[in-house]
């Protein structure tokens, strides 16, 4: 193990507590001072509950002691996604609209971190409602960049990758609508995976598009994901999408980490023009590593890929807009009454509350969904994009007749500069260009670090995709890839990211 207890993983420290060489109480102040030390800068979080990890933390350090049975990762911490709902910690989703609101329940997923033991350290920064990939739309401040604190860590989990990249939790939650889990790890250097669709229950993630979210591991290991992953999946009976199935086998595919005689297929569609040449020449060694390791190479065409990113801004925002009208200043958070109105109305007092509490990406879907809904646009928008998310599925079913997983790179680009895309949506929304077509298709996928790109020296990312509940396949290329990568840089990729405090930050 790591001496210093942050810079362990999540499997290394499951193992000293379970040897008794270290206690949860430990582990979880080691966090809390490495927040306290650098989450000034990082703002990766947006509550630290320091009281409840310690409490829970010396819970199952009393359990241990008494010689009762725990869970593997029973006094490991983790931060959670300012989305799922968390009974007595406040749950904002970065807006300004739930600012005070204190959820009366755990989300399920919650539900089964406390249950296995494990500490919840805070929760994580993101877009406003997940909207956005640089969480830069959260409206409580951006997070920055490990890696380069000008930049954005991705969104829209960008706090729940920042907060493993920065070592201030080992393991944290994340979702993903359209890649929120996905690009976020590749632009820091993190590893982030993206459950099958109903491979992890819903109840009590605050929805942005309920047929596209999904919740999942981000972490710095690909066994870390599996562990996390393990937990949190299963059948839930307060999901009526809940996959009524055992959770994939993804600790023993991670543990096993094969890829011999495995077919491997290239998306064609993905990784051309419009990517960053880093990240295609890192994306390229990883394949060509991949091959080395025995996997067999193919290209594969997926063509309605191309009309994924339209299609998603139709469904995205057409779903939003519905799952948004709940705010509406009489059961959460903000009431804001209108000015100069003696007597208002509940109209008024809601129209006033959304256009205070809402930012400007939030009204922009709204307005967007309400159209592509609205009588006479129905068919044109919303009934059109729902065939060419039929389409998309259909490439994905004939892909996996060929191969095994599907691999592109996880976003164009490295991170950019803070305020670099804030005025030009179009080109935030093509950060997600490779991811979303697994979110239309219900697909699971996983983001694993394939190196530093040369122009800037700053992280890349693979994507690995797998069909439908055979999310083990992810873990098991995954992880076979993550060794070979670590074995050829010495070292895992995070090592190499500047130290944060030293920057007397
Ligand atoms: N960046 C995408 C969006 O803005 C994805 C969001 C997500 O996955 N939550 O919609």
């Amino acid at each position: 193990m790591n001496p210093d207890i942050t810079r362990s993983s999540a499997a290394e420290l499951a193992h000293a507590l379970d040897s008794g060489e270290l206690s949860s109480v430990e582990v979880v102040q080691a966090h809390l001072d490495r927040i306290a030390a650098v989450d000034g800068d990082v703002h990766a979080y947006l509550h630290v509950d320091g009281e409840g990890a310690l409490a829970a933390a010396r819970e199952v350090d009393q359990r241990r002691a008494s010689g009762e049975e725990v869970h593997v990762l029973a006094g490991v911490p983790i931060a959670v996604k300012d989305v799922m709902a968390t009974k007595g910690l406040p749950t904002t989703c970065g807006s300004k609209i739930l600012e005070g609101w204190v959820p009366p329940y755990d989300a399920t997923l919650v539900a089964k971190l406390r249950a296995a033991g494990m500490p919840i350290l805070g929760k994580t920064n993101m877009d406003e409602f997940a909207m956005g990939s640089s969480t830069e739309h959260s409206a409580y401040g951006p997070t920055h960049n490990p890696w380069d604190l000008t930049r954005i860590p991705g969104g829209s989990g960008g706090g729940s990758s920042a907060v493993v990249a920065a070592y201030e939790a080992p393991l944290a939650i994340g979702t993903d609508t359209g890649g929120s889990i996905r690009q976020p790890a590749s632009v820091t250097g993190t590893v982030g995976v993206k459950p099958t669709y109903g491979g992890v229950s819903r109840y009590g993630l605050v929805a942005l598009a309920s047929s596209l979210d999904q919740a999942g591991p981000c972490t710095r290991t690909v066994l870390d994901a599996a562990l996390l992953h393990s937990v949190i999946g299963g059948h839930d009976p307060l999901d009526s999408t809940s996959i009524d199935a055992p959770v994939p086998a993804v600790v023993e595919a991670a543990r096993r980490a094969e890829v011999k005689g495995l077919r491997v297929g290239v998306i064609k569609e993905l990784g051309g023009e419009g990517y960053q040449a880093g990240v295609r020449a890192r994306f390229d060694e990883s394949v060509a590593l991949l091959q080395e390791a025995g996997a067999e190479v193919v290209e594969v065409s997926c063509p309605s890929f191309d009309y994924a990113l339209a299609a998603y801004y139709l469904i995205l925002p057409s779903e939003a807009s519905s799952n948004l009208a709940k705010f509406d200043a009489m059961r959460y958070g903000l009431r804001v009454l209108p000015e100069g109105v003696d007597d208002p109305s509940a109209e008024q007092v809601m129209a006033a509350t959304r256009d205070a509490g809402f930012g400007d990406e939030v009204k922009r879907r709204i307005i967007l969904g309400t159209y592509a809904l609205s009588s006479g646009y129905y068919d044109a928008y919303y009934g059109q994009a729902q065939k060419v998310r039929r389409l998309i599925a259909n490439d994905f079913s004939a892909a996996f007749e060929k191969v095994d997983v599907l691999v592109s790179p996880t976003a164009p680009t490295t991170a950019f500069k803070l305020g670099d895309k804030l005025d030009d949506p179009m080109s935030m929304y093509l950060q997600d260009v490779a991811t979303i077509p697994a979110n239309l298709a219900g697909v699971p996928g996983m983001s694993l670090p394939s190196g530093l790109a040369d122009e800037d020296g700053l992280p890349t990312g693979i994507q690995i995709l797998a069909p439908a509940t055979q999310d083990q396949r992810l873990y098991g290329v995954g992880s076979a890839l993550e060794r070979m990568l670590n074995d050829r840089w010495g070292a895992p990729l995070l090592t190499r990211a500047p130290e944060l405090s030293a920057k007397g930050a």
